[in-house]
């Protein structure tokens, strides 16, 4: 028999999850000049992973990828299936049988802890429950967020906190028209949230957002932008970060936080606070959140590795209502070593290690599940790039007998009574969503559970 890769002996691969990653590790595995099978295979009945779920409804802009890979699912040599859980549905073990690789893009799918008391308090949550839950994710639609409260404080200053900030601080007059969900919507319509304070443990020149999404913080419609000047004074070491061209966009976010900082105050109803060098020590209140004990912090180190050291000094704001959006972070699966401290598979190269860092044959990874939870979604190209050059580079190593792909695993063929959804099945699913949304001039209304999407195709969950 033939290396696998021929007409006589396709290289079958599954990739599991439908992110942006799984999607680009298909484009690469297309363009490898091998002949290839891929067979993709997701949790939900709805492909796209974050683009769908975690991208901002405001930031239609950023789900323009969608058409990169509707694309690639629409090659012959790939298919889609939808409404299967690996590790639950279909064992890896089986995987590996039935594929000559298998390659995981399952994401980052939870969130770090803070690991301080009172994080679980009613009234504290997760950036990820927040933006799952008003982009109409199944496993957040039925969450409550208690909107009825008039301040709130996000630990962290990255880029999802500044989408949780936006979303929150936005008029319905500027969401409308977007793809949240409605039910987020209505919610939102109610809220009574008018203090944001978006506090970062380190410096204004270590915040994580980039320039355009703290700029846009500034350009909203009810809602200004406050930040003491005193706090963007600059230690020489951060000063000498915007020397190097590694600290370009650190110098952008300060410039902007001072055009913030020189502007009138007291036009808008809103307000968004950013405070600088705080870390939580507690989240305080008895039943429900009250606020958030924090100790002052200063910088240590040198540039671009300066840590936040306490100085002992306690701060306390007063808050009914806190979102952690301290990083994303990904979950094990059965069968697959996991790197719990980093939550990763562990890998080299793209091939997944064992314990002792032996290379299991025919596993691989790419995108947030290799790598953690950093970069934007191009920024997984590269990485899935990676992976299925290590793929290509093991195929002559790989076992030769041909494999039978999802024919021989009856998760897959829907023949153990499971609905799967196919990327046909999917189209339908879209082309309805798009019509809810069409009557409230809206580019979507999205089904928010998996039975909606099921109905839509005339079929029962089992
Ligand atoms: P992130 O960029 O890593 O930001 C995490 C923030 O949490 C940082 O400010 C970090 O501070 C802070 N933090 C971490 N541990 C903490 C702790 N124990 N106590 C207090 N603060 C803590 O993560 P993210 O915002 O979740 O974003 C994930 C990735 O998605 C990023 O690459 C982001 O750019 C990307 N993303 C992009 C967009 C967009 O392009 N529009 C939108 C959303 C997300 P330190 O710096 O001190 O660690």
């Amino acid at each position: 028999m033939s290396v696998p890769g021929t007409e006589q002996n396709p290289l079958k691969v599954a990739i599991v999850g439908a992110g942006p990653s799984g999607f680009y590790a298909a484009e690469a595995l297309l363009k490898s000049g091998l002949v290839v099978r891929i067979d993709m295979i997701e949790r939900l009945p709805a492909p796209f992973g974050l683009v769908r779920h975690g991208v901002a409804p405001d930031h239609p802009k950023l789900k323009e990828a969608i058409a990169v890979y509707d694309r690639i699912a629409r090659s012959p040599e790939f298919r889609f299936f939808g409404n299967v859980t690996v590790g639950r549905d279909v064992a890896v073990e089986a995987l590996g049988t039935a594929y000559h690789a298998v390659i995981f893009a399952s994401g980052a799918e939870t969130d770090r802890r803070l690991g301080v008391p009172g994080e679980d308090l009613p009234g504290s949550y997760t950036a990820t429950e927040f933006v799952g839950w008003y982009n109409g994710h199944p496993d957040f639609r039925d969450r409550v967020f208690d909107l009825s409260q008039e301040v709130a404080i996000i630990i962290g200053q990255g880029n999802v906190a500044a989408d949780v900030c936006r979303i929150l601080a936005k008029t319905v007059d500027e969401l409308k028209h977007t793809d949240i969900a409605e039910h987020a919507l209505d919610a939102l319509a109610a809220s009574r949230v008018r203090d944001i304070y978006v506090v970062g443990r380190r410096g204004p020149a270590q915040a994580k957002f980039t320039a355009k999404e703290l700029r846009e913080l500034g350009d909203l419609d009810a809602t200004e932008v406050l930040v003491d000047p005193a706090e963007l004074e600059l230690n020489p070491e951060s000063l000498a970060e915007f020397e190097d061209r590694k600290g370009a966009a650190s110098k952008k976010n300060v410039d902007i936080l001072r055009d913030f900082a020189a502007r009138p105050r007291g036009g808008k109803a809103g307000r968004i606070h950013f405070r600088f060098l705080l870390s939580p020590t507690a989240i305080l209140g008895q039943g429900h959140v009250e606020g958030v004990a924090f100790e002052r912090n200063r910088l240590s180190g040198p540039p671009f590795e300066q840590a936040a050291r306490s100085t002992g000094e306690l701060v306390e704001l007063t808050a009914g209502l806190v979102f952690r959006s301290i990083g994303y972070k990904g979950v094990a699966m059965a069968g697959v070593p996991f790197d719990a401290r980093q939550g990763v598979f562990p890998t080299r190269d793209g091939r997944i290690t064992d314990e002792q860092g032996t290379v299991l044959p025919g596993l691989y990874a790419c995108g947030w599940i290799k790598r953690g939870p950093t970069g934007i979604i191009g920024t997984n190209k590269p990485c899935s790039v990676a992976t299925v050059a290590s793929v290509v580079a093991d195929g002559a190593g790989l076992d030769e007998a041909p494999r039978p792909g999802a024919e021989g695993l009856p998760a897959l063929m829907g023949t153990d009574g499971r609905r799967v959804v196919s990327y046909e099945d999917w189209i339908a699913i879209d082309q309805a969503e798009m019509s809810r949304g069409a009557a409230s001039g809206k580019p979507r209304e999205k089904f928010t559970s998996v039975e909606q999407m099921l109905e839509v195709l005339g079929a029962a969950r089992r």
